[in-house]
């Protein structure tokens, strides 16, 4: 029989980091993602050896396979500005640190932003900020560069700029990983809905990036059209990708064999339970 496709969705720590397991558990995930602090605050809340046992102890209990950490949004690994930069080194060294002390293998980034420096700038600062956070935080914990859309002035949109990176940080390497946004894939203009397009999508990964390198997938439908550019997340085929898109993506061997995380939305259409239910569905068949 086919391996059963491991999936989860975003889940709050509200209450407390071990909360998110119990709410991970209620919506039928397998896996889960959490951000470890408030998302849209500079602020990071120490966390506490209690914390790390309540989370450790829920976790192991659970029967849950994997939990990752995704960084909060206003670092800007890629910016210009020194003080945004300098603080954006110290999060994501904090970050690595809390992943390592709660037991979570995987840290989620985006790239960034060179705010019209440049690529050539930009992927100098994210190599610097990479390896200093590294070397601040010596750890296990593998770092995974998420997949933008190709928006102005972002940092990742395509497989040959992720590789820039990873082959910038070469005694880093085990270090990083790739995790591949299906919704920005689709929008930065990589066909994924037919086997053919899919094929070739996983072919210039392979010869860019490597498919060791892909180890999870954040798997959303997209509201925009094939290379719009466009950031906005749908409910599991009910965007542009659609049903057919997501069988063929779930249906391929190498994709269903990674772990997901659905970051869909939560609206009057479809909650993060109809989401699952959908596309375990279409992971069958
Ligand atoms: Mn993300
Ligand atoms: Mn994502
Ligand atoms: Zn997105």
């Amino acid at each position: 029989m086919a391996l059963m496709a491991r999936m989860g969705v975003h889940v709050s720590i509200a209450g407390g980091v071990d909360k998110a397991v119990g709410r991970a558990k209620e919506k039928g995930c397998d896996v889960f993602q959490i951000f470890s602090s408030n998302p849209r605050g500079w602020k990071i809340r120490p966390i506490s050896d209690d914390d790390i046992e309540r989370f450790a102890a829920q976790f192991r209990s659970s029967g849950l396979d994997l939990a990752v950490d995704h960084m909060p949004y206003l670092p800007n690994l890629a910016s210009p500005r020194d003080d945004v930069y300098i603080k954006s080194i110290d999060a994501l060294a904090t970050e690595l640190a809390r992943c390592k002390m709660l037991g979570i293998p995987f840290l989620v980034t985006h790239l960034g932003s060179h705010l019209g420096a440049g690529w050539e700038q930009g992927l100098q600062r994210i190599v610097g900020a990479l390896d200093l956070a590294f070397s601040r935080a010596e750890n296990d914990v593998v770092l995974l560069l998420e997949n933008t859309a190709g928006t102005k002035n972002s940092m990742g949109g395509s497989f040959q700029e992720i590789a820039a990176i990873i082959d910038s940080l070469l005694d880093r390497r085990s270090r990083l990983g790739v995790c591949l946004d299906t919704c920005h894939l689709f929008a930065a203009g990589y066909e994924l809905r037919t086997p053919e397009g899919l094929g070739e999508t996983l072919d210039q990964f392979k010869s860019n990036i490597g498919l060791e390198k892909l180890m999870l997938i954040h798997l959303n439908d997209c509201r925009g059209t094939l290379g719009s550019h466009l950031d906005r997340h749908e409910h599991i085929g009910l965007g542009q990708i659609g049903e057919v898109g997501f069988r063929t993506i779930l249906g391929h061997e190498a994709i269903r064999a990674l772990p997901m995380i659905l970051e869909t939305p939560i609206d009057s259409r479809r909650d993060d339970l109809g989401n699952l239910r959908v596309a375990r569905q279409l992971a069958s068949g």
